[in-house]
């Protein structure tokens, strides 16, 4: 299949297009560089052993993106480019609802054009909003969401649905993702966030590395079993794995399916798991509660297993071992 991914370069487009060519997809990348570097090219090349053609293109330019499809015959569109920084959505909510609406409003009507009608969309498990009970089911409603950003995940959802009501030959799937972390197991690629991070498994692995002095732990009075927040952190390379399943499995019509392990992780507990495995010491403090978190949630991933054949294979060590390999190479 000649696969276009946008986003390509990004954290999880860049796992995913390493199994693409495992699978022996031929991989079309376009990508802005917003929140990417150029050099993850030539690793994804050197990890697989094959060229990729590279479009250093703004999805907001619609001639440009109209441009790649009358170039290339392409079969169907992983679509991972957009902004996704929680906080910085809510100062630049309009930034958000620009890049990340407009972008996908523009390859849609692009792929429309040129009757590709199989597209597979990045979405999050934050679209289930604040729901009564943490294992989240495909079947449950979208709840209230939390950013902008999470807003335009649900907005894309939507969006996607009408697409399929009014037309019933595209092929769309919709991936929930849980907490992606972890990295390329060559050290090669890996999440590489811009400034102080945000997320956990970031943090971590900067303060591990002496970059930061210290990790705050968000509460530790939650109701949970050690009292931190728990999650369902989820390795980038099942996550990529995932995607290929889609492609390949997804039936007719339009499907969701959550991808997450199943299992919730307690801050306390990955922080410990991290120590463990990598042998070193993480400094930590308890400080008051983020606002706007969750205490817990996780996945019930039963759909993705029975309908696409895909469930996670990589333990919270693997994932502790692969991130901690990943900054090793890269101090
Ligand atoms: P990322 O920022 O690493 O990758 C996104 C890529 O898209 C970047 O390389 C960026 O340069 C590119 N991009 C952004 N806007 C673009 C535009 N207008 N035109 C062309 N390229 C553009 O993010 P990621 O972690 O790989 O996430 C990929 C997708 O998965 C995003 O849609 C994100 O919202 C979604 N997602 C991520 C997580 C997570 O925790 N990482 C969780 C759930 C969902
Ligand atoms: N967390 C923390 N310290 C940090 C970052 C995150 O204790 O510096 C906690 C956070 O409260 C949550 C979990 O780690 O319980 C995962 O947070 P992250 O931001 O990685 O993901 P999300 O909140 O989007 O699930």
């Amino acid at each position: 299949m000649r696969v276009l991914v946008t986003g390509g370069l990004g954290f999880i487009g860049s796992h995913t297009v390493v199994e693409l060519l495992e699978e022996n997809n031929e991989v079309i990348i376009v990508d802005n560089l917003y929140n990417s570097k150029i050099e993850v090219l030539e690793k994804l090349e050197r990890i697989s052993g094959k060229s990729i053609k590279f479009y250093q293109y703004d999805l907001l330019d619609k001639e440009k993106l109209d441009s790649i499809f009358a170039e290339n015959n392409i079969d169907s569109v992983i679509h991972f480019a957009g902004y996704k920084a929680v906080g910085e959505s809510v100062r630049e909510p309009l930034m958000y609802y620009t890049n990340n609406l407009i972008s996908t409003l523009n390859l849609l009507e692009v792929m429309k054009k040129y009757d590709v009608r199989k597209i597979v969309f990045s979405s999050s498990a934050t679209v289930y909003g604040e729901q009564e009970t943490p294992k989240y089911v495909e079947t449950m409603k979208r709840g209230e969401t939390a950013s902008p950003y999470g807003t335009t995940k649900a907005m894309i959802e939507k969006m996607l649905e009408d697409l399929y009501a009014s037309d019933n030959s595209w092929n769309i799937t919709i991936l929930r993702y849980f907490n992606p972390v972890g990295a390329h197991q060559s050290g090669l690629i890996g999440e590489e966030p811009n400034g102080i991070p945000n997320n956990l498994m970031p943090y971590v692995m900067k303060v591990a590395a002496g970059k930061l002095e210290q990790l705050s732990i968000f509460g530790n009075d939650y109701p949970t079993p050690d009292g931190t927040g728990v999650r369902d952190y989820i390795h980038v390379v099942d996550l990529a794995k995932g995607h290929v399943k889609a492609l390949q499995n997804s039936p007719d019509g339009l499907n969701v399916y959550n991808l997450g392990s199943g299992k919730g992780v307690s801050v306390l507990e990955l922080v410990t798991t991290f120590e463990k495995v990598n042998e070193l010491k993480v400094n930590y403090k308890i400080v008051d509660r983020r606002p706007g978190d969750l205490p817990e949630y996780y996945a019930d991933p039963t759909k993705a297993l029975k309908e696409i054949d895909w469930k996670t294979e990589k333990t919270l060590e693997d994932i502790c071992k692969d991130t901690w390999n990943y900054q090793k190479n890269n101090i």
